[in-house]
């Protein structure tokens, strides 16, 4: 498979029971239908997101993303959490592209998340 963004190859990473690709060149990670979703629960998961998140900004910017499945143009998504957030869907396959650093940020959220209903427990 080709990245979507800098069409370098990507190869296989696999973790816990999930395999997924992963950029040789810039590092992005392409998730297939609810992977990022399933990983993010998963502890240790971000150490798949190896990549610099100053370049992963650079290819962020791409306005023309291509489907590596189905080539055809991807959505551009926020996350409603965390609007900084910018992924590329494909509304065929639901596969989701994340930049290098992304899927650490992305998951990071669900710790504070974690800690913050934590103390809103407490306060009741
Ligand atoms: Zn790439
Ligand atoms: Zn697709």
């Amino acid at each position: 498979m080709q990245c979507p963004k800098c069409n370098s190859d990507m190869e296989k990473v696999s973790f816990a029971a999930y395999e997924l690709d992963r950029c040789t060149a810039c590092k992005g990670l392409w998730f297939d239908m609810l992977q990022h979703e399933d990983l993010k629960k998963i502890s240790g998961s971000e150490t798949i997101d190896i990549g610099d998140p100053e370049e992963g900004k650079k290819y962020n910017e791409k306005l023309t993303v291509m489907c590596p499945k189905c080539h055809i143009p991807m959505v551009k998504m926020v996350d409603h959490n965390q609007p900084h957030i910018w992924y590329e869907t494909c509304h065929t396959c639901f596969g989701v592209f994340f930049d290098a650093g992304e899927f650490r940020d992305y998951k990071e959220d669900s710790m504070l998340d974690y800690f913050k209903d934590l103390f809103a427990k407490e306060r009741k």
